[in-house]
């Protein structure tokens, strides 16, 4: 059975790469009917967090990447790594090396000088036991080298990007498979050794990663081969490229997925948004569907070679499928907290029905979920610019309906000093004392009446009526929102203070 997995080091929160990454993992081992599994890639030990795992774990679990097994941790499988290094050692396809910094950097000069490529040049492939010895003497600790030969061509199937050929002497020569340690006398294993015994020892079938990880799969597969293990599939797939062309950067704006979450982002807008970064469906009008409806159409067949340009506005554009198919109550039950901590008074449970009024009147124009961090937010839009566009903020526009006084917009003092507003806005009292109960129809009567007796426009009338009851000229629907502030009683205290 195929068996892929997800090899994320915590050196750093839940990329957006790494996730794209895991989607396509996913949606190949469920089409496959396989086993997708976590390893924790931990063995750079000064760089991994305790809280960059947790963030990683939670942010596959908030995006509905489960898995099947795992999370494995590579610092809990030295031994593993260990014993793997003395048997290369053993076979002689391994060696210690002494070289210092200082020397590398020599060697690396010259070869630069000479216009050769740098690479190790295999000074101490054959130190003789002495030799070692004296080394060691000095206090030089060593690390482990293993063999590449110059003369070999490596090549693999990519499912991505067809046939792939290095040669081996274009890999740097000897890798380091084990950095030099106080207190390991095999050193501290590194990602190219522990990744191939890890692939094995968990039976990969496929391994399935970013683009730039191509050079290290054409080292990797000399350790396999080492190691006389069978090598896996490999599937290189493209990178996430800014409008620009270049890798998205962790400095400029927006690449760990919680903070996509807290710009608003459903996870099932951002899974099936990254699905389509680098994949089509055979049918590529259809760009909405689940996981599980993508696992069913997915094959790296239809997956790019080309990098995928990251675009805000599509991703903005699926939020807005995924926020309007949201049904009234439970877009309710998650504004509810974003309404709580602006402050804005209410009673959950008895005010239930004219919130969820709310809700319907401006899900509809919803692209994102509301940001409670304003300055945050700012932030982010100073950062990326204009290609993540303005939203419309939920809280804001709700506003006028929970504060006891209305905010003005200079817009809507405007045009409440017109003369013409203040007739309008009378008339509009006098006719509500005369339509109680207050209905729609009631409502429309009252601005149709008084558009004509007052020989008024009814964009004035209109906009007046706005501007007195929500404080601006522009908002959702005026009917409903007036009806909506009568429930609270405050529509006729708004008009009052208004003429
Ligand atoms: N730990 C590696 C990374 O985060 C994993 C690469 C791989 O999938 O082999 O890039």
């Amino acid at each position: 059975t195929v068996r892929v997995r997800i090899a994320p080091s915590p050196t750093g929160n839940l990329h957006i790469g790494t996730a794209r990454t895991a989607v396509f993992n996913w949606l190949f081992a469920r089409h496959q009917g396989g086993q997708f599994i976590l390893r924790i890639e931990d063995t750079d030990l000064e760089r991994s967090r305790p809280e960059y795992t947790q963030n990683i774990l939670d942010g596959l679990t908030w995006l509905g990447l489960n898995w099947d097994e795992g999370p494995f941790f590579q610092t809990q499988r030295f031994d593993l790594y260990k014993q793997a290094i003395q048997t290369l050692l053993d076979k002689g396809l391994a060696y210690r090396c002494y070289t210092s910094e200082a020397e590398l950097e020599e060697m690396r000069a010259a070869q630069i000088a000479r216009k050769e490529a740098p690479r190790y040049d295999k000074r101490h492939r054959n130190l003789t036991p002495e030799q070692q010895a004296a080394f060691e003497a000095e206090g030089r600790r060593p690390v482990i080298r293993f063999k590449i030969d110059d003369d070999r061509e490596i090549s693999w199937h990519d499912m991505v990007r067809g046939k792939i050929a290095w040669k081996s002497s274009d890999l740097g020569g000897d890798i380091v498979i084990a950095r030099a340690s106080e207190t390991e006398p095999f050193g501290q294993p590194l990602y190219n050794l522990a990744v191939v015994l890890d692939d094995i020892d968990m039976k990969i079938t496929h391994v399935i990663r970013g683009e730039d990880h191509i050079a290290n799969t054409a080292k990797q597969i000399l350790l396999y081969e080492a190691f006389g293990a069978a090598v896996p599939h490999f599937a290189h797939t493209p990178l996430i490229l800014n409008k620009k062309g270049e890798k998205l950067s962790k400095r400029k704006g927006v690449t760990s997925i919680f903070d996509f979450k807290k710009l608003g982002y459903t996870p099932e807008a951002m899974v099936n948004y990254m699905t389509l970064l680098g994949w089509s469906p055979p049918d590529s009008t259809k760009e909405i569907f689940t996981l599980a409806e993508a696992a069913e159409l997915f094959s790296f067949d239809r997956v790019n070679k080309a990098g995928a340009k990251f675009d805000w506005a599509k991703l903005d554009w699926i939020n807005t499928q995924y926020l309007h198919a949201i049904p009234v109550p439970q877009l309710t039950d998650v504004l509810i907290p974003y309404w709580q901590a602006a402050g804005y008074q209410f009673d959950p449970v008895s005010d239930r029905a004219w919130l969820e009024q709310i809700t319907a009147l401006i899900g509809p124009s919803l692209v994102r979920l509301p940001v409670s961090d304003r300055a945050w937010l700012q932030e982010i839009m100073t950062a990326i610019g204009p290609d993540l566009a303005a939203a419309p903020d939920a809280i804001e526009m709700t506003r006028y309906f929970f504060t006891a006084n209305v905010e003005f917009t200079e817009e809507g003092k405007a045009q409440l000093q017109q003369e013409a507003a203040k007739t309008a806005l009378k008339a509009i009292l006098d006719a509500l004392d005369r339509h109680q109960p207050l209905t729609e129809a009631g409502t429309q009567e009252i601005i149709k009446q008084v558009t004509k007796e007052q020989n008024l426009k009814k964009g004035l009338v209109m906009r007046s009526l706005r501007a007195a009851l929500t404080g601006d000229v522009h908002g959702p629907d005026l009917i409903q929102s007036w009806l909506l502030l009568h429930q609270r009683r405050v529509d006729r205290i708004r008009l009052q203070s208004a003429v």
